[in-house]
């Protein structure tokens, strides 16, 4: 298909950040509210260090407060306990996020469900996980709440279209599959078991990639004119240059865009989203707290 849509998601977020730094401006201006993020990381994980760094960059870029927390990796679970007990009653903090993964010795659903719901911005608490499947007002996980932004952006209604998600994640593909069905879709859920794939994935007219798998998802795997969102995020060497990465996604991208209608490129398509999400939904939950209406973003 010559015509296919490359979904610009750095592009997306941009403008998303550029909406959140306007909402952040008048709330601080009419209420004097300036939305407080913190960010909880325990031990040393390379990646985690890089995603905390440009949440922390691009807080601070949108007006916001941010607070940072970085324990040692041996840190006793009942300190981080304490840590998250005094964010949730703290009134400057109106966002929590601790980042995954956490060390072995940490039950990390535990100190997911003791932040209180209200600030958990990144939307995997309980609570939250139950109102987004009764259809009630809560807060979204990031990454598939701006895969929805930019489905949306693509093709306006999502109604009675055939969804397939693959990947049954907590924090990607039930959400999804969730949000999906919220857009009245009809929603399949693959996964490791899923019997013939490839076949499910020819009838989506909408295709979420969630797996982990690089470029799992073959190009005649898609239906003709499919919207492709592609969440996977994969490190494969360079053939070109030997000890080099490069990231690469579940679907086989330079196959995919001739079939698909539009299609998000890794990198440069999820991944930006991600962050200005959790900055919308720190606004968001700044509104809440303190009573007021949130501005349009
Ligand atoms: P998980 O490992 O938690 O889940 C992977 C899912 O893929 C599981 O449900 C698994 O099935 C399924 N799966 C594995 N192998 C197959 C297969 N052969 N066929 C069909 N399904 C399969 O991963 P996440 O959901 O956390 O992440 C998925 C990808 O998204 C990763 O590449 C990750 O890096 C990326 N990611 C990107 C983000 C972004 O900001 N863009 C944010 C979060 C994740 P089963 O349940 O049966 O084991």
């Amino acid at each position: 298909m010559a015509d296919t849509t490359i979904i610009d998601g750095k592009a997306f977020a941009e403008a998303l950040r550029t909406r959140v730094k306007d909402a952040v401006m008048s709330l601080t201006k009419d209420y004097e509210l300036i939305p407080g993020l913190a960010v909880v990381l325990v031990g040393e994980d390379p990646a985690s260090q890089v995603y905390v760094r440009n949440k922390k960059k691009q807080t601070v870029e949108v007006g916001m407060i941010s607070f940072d927390h970085q324990l040692d990796t041996n840190t006793p679970e009942a300190d981080l306990l304490d840590l998250i007990d005094k964010l949730n009653n703290d009134s400057s903090v109106h966002g929590i996020l601790v980042q995954l993964p956490m060390p072995d010795h940490i039950d990390a659903e535990k100190v997911i469900d003791a932040i209180d719901p209200t600030k958990d911005v990144d939307g995997f608490h309980t609570i939250n996980v139950g109102r987004l499947s009764t259809g009630k007002e809560g807060m979204v996980p990031c990454t598939p709440l701006g895969c929805l932004m930019m489905l949306k952006d693509q093709l306006g209604s999502l109604s009675g279209k055939n969804a397939v998600v693959v990947g049954r994640s907590n924090i990607v593909g039930k959400p999804m599959a969730a949000l999906l069905l919220r857009e009245s879709c009809t929603v399949t859920v693959a996964h490791s078991r899923t019997e013939d794939l490839p076949g499910l994935c020819r009838s989506a007219d909408i295709l979420v990639a969630a797996v982990g798998l690089p470029k799992m998802i073959e190009g005649d795997w898609i239906k003709p004119g499919a919207t492709v969102i592609d969440v996977g995020i994969n490190r494969v060497p360079k053939e070109e240059e030997p000890g080099k990465f490069r990231l690469v996604g579940d679907v086989d991208f330079v196959a995919a865009k001739e079939i698909a209608g539009a299609i998000t490129p890794v990198p440069g398509g999820v991944g930006p989203m991600t962050i200005a999400c959790l900055l919308r939904n720190t606004v968001s939950a700044a509104c809440r707290i303190a009573g007021v209406n949130e501005p349009p973003m």
